[in-house]
């Protein structure tokens, strides 16, 4: 493989091994020794965005809590397109995630006024990360998130 660099002097276009960054060469139009510039380091990748970053718009939490930190009013809708593809979702769910959301105050479960099924919860208590995997998890499974409040 070789790459392709500018004379520096000039500026025809030479081929060059992969390996000649950082080493001279001689330009074989006129016959300049330059040094062949390093590429540039790939830019840092963007952290991947999580699956709940989708509905970002309709999740609020207040700033400043660490993930770690534990609440007991988090409240959160979800809407699936049927009933069975809301059970998958949550059947796949961590134990202890299950168990908060069957002890938080589900006030809404069925279909809603699209047609779609919709699951409301007030008072659940988990930890922000946990909230954060429930909702990844329910936007992995083609559920949207309504609304999620965390304050
Ligand atoms: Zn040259």
């Amino acid at each position: 493989m070789s790459i392709s660099v500018k004379c520096v002097k000039c500026g025809a276009t030479l081929r060059v091994p992969d390996e000649a960054p950082g080493k001279k060469v001689r330009c074989a139009s006129c016959q300049a020794v330059f040094v062949v510039p390093k590429p540039e380091a790939p830019a840092e990748p963007e952290p991947a965005a999580e699956p709940w970053q989708k509905f970002a718009k309709y999740v609020k939490i207040a700033p400043g809590f660490h993930d770690t930190a534990v609440r007991n009013d988090m409240r959160f809708q979800f809407v699936f397109k049927d009933k069975s593809s809301a059970d998958e979702a949550l059947g796949a769910l961590p134990s202890e995630v299950l168990t908060a959301l069957r002890r938080g105050d589900c006030w809404f479960r069925g279909p809603n006024k699209q047609g779609k099924y919709q699951l409301a919860w007030n008072k659940v208590e988990l930890s922000i990360g946990q909230g954060k995997a429930l909702m990844n998890r329910v936007v992995e499974a083609g559920g949207e998130i309504y609304e999620v409040i965390i304050e």
